[in-house]
C-alpha cells in the first residue's frame, strides 16, 4: 500500500511520509491508494484482545514501513498508561439499543486524545525514516480540544516545536485555561481575532508558502500537521470502532456480523470519517449518522450534495463544532468520485464557498449516511433528560449526538444496535452542563462550577482539570488573522 494525494494521484508517498508532511505540495490530503481488509475471523480474533491489541493490529495495516516492534511501541506508549480507564475507550449502555463510546479518558479529557497521544511517536519513528535530522515544526489551528490534546502530546518530545492557534473567543474557559497553562519547552499559544475557519485557514496558508518552507528548510526544520489533515491522526481513529464492536461481541450484545450504527458529533470530519474507513474495511456497519450543532453545513450537504460556507456561523455551546469548512471531507468525496471531481469541488468550494455533487455521488452518500442537527435549547434539554431519566451526564457535544440519533430513530424506526461517540467530558464544559441539568450557573466560576457539578452528579471531576486551578497562565498573546506567518517565525526565532 502506498498513500496518494486526493488532489493528485501520482503523487504516491509511503506512510512515514505521509505523517511527517502532513499534507500534499499542491494542498491535497494523503489516503491510502488502497483499503485493507478485515474478515469476521479476524473480528473474532480481536474481540478476544486489549485495546492495545487491537490498535496494534489495526494499525499495522495501515503503517506499511514500520517494523512490528516500531508499532507495538508507539501503541503501548500512547495507551499504557495516561487514560483514565483501562479499557480506553469503554462503552457505556444507555440502553433500548444505545452504547455510548467514551472517547474522552485521555490526559485531557477530549477524544483528540485517542490519536494525539500517538501521532507524536508516529511522527518520531517516521521522521527518522522520512526526514533524518529535521527539526518537526506542528502547527495546529483548533475550535478548542486539539490544541490541548496536541500540545500535551508534543511537550518536550525532542525534534519537534508546536504553535497552536485558537479563536480568541471560540474556547470554553476551561479549554482556554488548559492551552494556556500549557508547561513544557517546545511549546507555544497565541489566540487569533477571528473564528476557527480563520485559524485553520491561516495554518493551511503557512503550510503550503513555498517561500516560508524554504526558510525553515535554510534553519533544518520543517512543517507538519496535528490536525486531522493529517493521516497519521485518522488512522488511531480506526481502531476505536472496531474495539467498540468488538466490545459489543465480547459482551454477547451482538454476533460477529451483526451490523450496527454509528453516530458521531462531527465538526471536521475526521471522527465520521475513521467511522467510514472502518466500514470500508469490513466492519459491519450500517449507517453513519453524523450530528451537527447550528453550524449545519454538513445535515445539509448529506441529504442534497450541495456543499454552501456562505452562511451565517453561529457561536455555540458545542464550540469544538463550530466549523464551516470540514477539512476532511476531501478525502470522502476522493473515496466516492475521484481526484478529477475532488480538484474541481475544492476549486469552486476556494473561489465561491460553494459546490454542488452530481447525482450518482449524491445517491451513493445516501446510501451510506444519514445527517441531522440541533441547537442550544435542544441540546442543554437534551442533556437534562439523559441525566434525569437515564442518570447519564454528557457533555454538550455528544448531546448533539444523542439528540440527532433519537430524531433519526423517530423518523425511520431502526432500531439497530448503536454505537455513539461521546467526544468530551461533560466537565470541560462546565457552565453548559451545569445550567441544564440545574437551571442556573450564575456568579459562580470556572471552578465552583466544576465543584458544583460533581456535587449534583456525584461523579468527580477529573483531576487534570481540577489542577488548572493552580497553575500559572504562560501564554497570553493575542494577534490578527494577517499576523500568523510573523508569530510562526518569531516563535522560531528565524
Ligand atoms: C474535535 C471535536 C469534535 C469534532 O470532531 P471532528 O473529527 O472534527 O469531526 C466533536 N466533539 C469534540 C468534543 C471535539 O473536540
Amino acid at each position: 500500500m502506498n498513500y496518494i494525494s486526493t488532489r493528485d494521484t501520482s503523487v504516491k508517498v509511503t506512510a512515514s511520509q505521509a505523517i511527517t508532511k502532513g499534507i500534499s505540495s499542491e494542498g491535497g490530503l494523503f489516503v491510502p491508494d488502497t483499503i485493507p481488509c478485515v474478515t469476521a475471523e479476524e473480528i473474532e480474533a480481536l474481540s478476544k484482545k486489549d485495546y492495545i491489541g487491537r490498535a496494534k493490529d489495526i494499525l499495522s495495516l495501515f503503517l506499511n514501513d514500520f517494523t512490528e516492534e516500531e508499532v507495538e511501541s508507539c501503541v503501548k506508549g500512547a495507551y499504557e498508561t495516561g487514560f483514565s480507564d483501562e479499557k480506553i475507550a469503554p462503552l457505556a449502555k444507555t440502553g433500548d439499543g444505545a452504547y455510548v463510546l467514551e472517547l474522552f479518558k485521555g490526559p485531557t479529557c477530549a477524544f483528540k486524545d485517542m490519536a494525539l497521544q500517538i501521532l507524536p511517536r508516529l511522527l518520531k519513528v517516521a521522521g527518522g525514516k522520512a526526514a533524518k535530522g529535521t527539526e518537526i515544526v506542528i502547527l495546529v489551528a483548533t475550535s478548542g480540544d486539539t490544541g490541548k490534546a496536541a500540545l500535551e502530546g508534543f511537550k518536550d518530545v525532542e525534534h519537534t516545536r508546536i504553535l497552536v492557534f485558537y479563536p480568541s473567543d471560540g474556547v470554553s474557559p476551561m479549554q482556554k485555561l488548559q492551552m494556556c497553562t500549557q508547561e513544557g519547552k517546545n511549546v507555544s499559544v497565541c489566540a487569533i481575532k477571528g473564528n476557527f475557519d480563520d485559524a485553520q485557514s491561516g495554518v493551511k496558508k503557512i503550510f503550503t508558502d513555498k517561500a516560508v518552507a524554504a526558510k525553515l528548510a535554510e534553519n533544518g526544520m520543517a512543517f507538519s500537521s496535528a490536525n486531522s489533515i493529517n493521516w497519521g491522526r485518522l488512522a488511531p481513529q480506526i481502531v476505536y470502532y472496531f474495539s467498540a464492536y468488538c466490545d459489543l461481541v465480547a459482551e454477547g450484545e451482538i454476533k460477529v456480523g451483526d451490523k450496527i450504527n454509528v453516530v458521531v458529533p462531527t465538526g471536521n470530519f475526521g471522527n465520521i470519517l475513521a467511522a467510514y474507513y472502518a466500514k470500508e474495511m469490513g466492519l459491519p456497519v450500517a449507517k453513519l449518522i453524523c450530528a451537527s450543532n447550528s453550524n449545519s453545513v454538513l445535515t445539509e450537504f448529506l441529504t442534497t450534495g450541495i456543499y454552501d460556507r456562505n452562511r451565517k456561523f453561529f457561536t455555540t455551546i458545542s464550540p469544538s463544532m463550530d466549523i464551516l469548512i470540514s477539512s476532511n471531507l476531501e478525502r470522502f468525496l476522493y473515496a466516492l468520485a475521484g481526484s478529477e471531481n475532488v480538484k474541481s469541488w475544492m476549486a469552486s468550494l476556494a473561489s465561491e464557498g460553494k459546490y454542488k455533487v452530481d447525482d450518482a455521488t449524491l445517491a451513493k452518500i445516501k446510501e451510506l449516511f444519514a445527517a441531522g442537527c440541533c441547537d442550544d435549547e435542544q441540546t442543554k434539554a437534551t442533556i437534562a433528560r439523559m441525566f434525569n431519566e437515564k442518570n447519564y451526564l454528557c457533555d454538550t457535544h455528544t448531546a448533539v449526538a444523542i439528540k440527532v440519533y433519537e430524531d433519526y430513530k423517530a423518523k425511520t424506526g431502526d432500531k439497530t444496535p448503536t454505537v455513539i461517540a461521546s467526544t468530551a467530558s461533560p466537565f470541560k464544559f462546565s457552565a453548559s452542563v451545569l445550567e441544564a441539568v440545574d437551571g442556573i450557573n450564575d456568579g459562580l466560576d470556572e471552578f465552583e462550577m466544576v465543584e458544583k457539578l460533581a456535587e449534583i452528579s456525584k461523579e468527580s471531576c477529573p483531576e487534570q482539570l481540577a489542577n488548572l486551578r493552580s497553575k500559572a497562565v504562560r501564554f497570553e498573546g493575542v494577534c490578527s488573522k494577517d499576523s500568523m506567518e510573523k508569530v510562526v517565525l518569531d516563535m522560531l526565532g528565524i
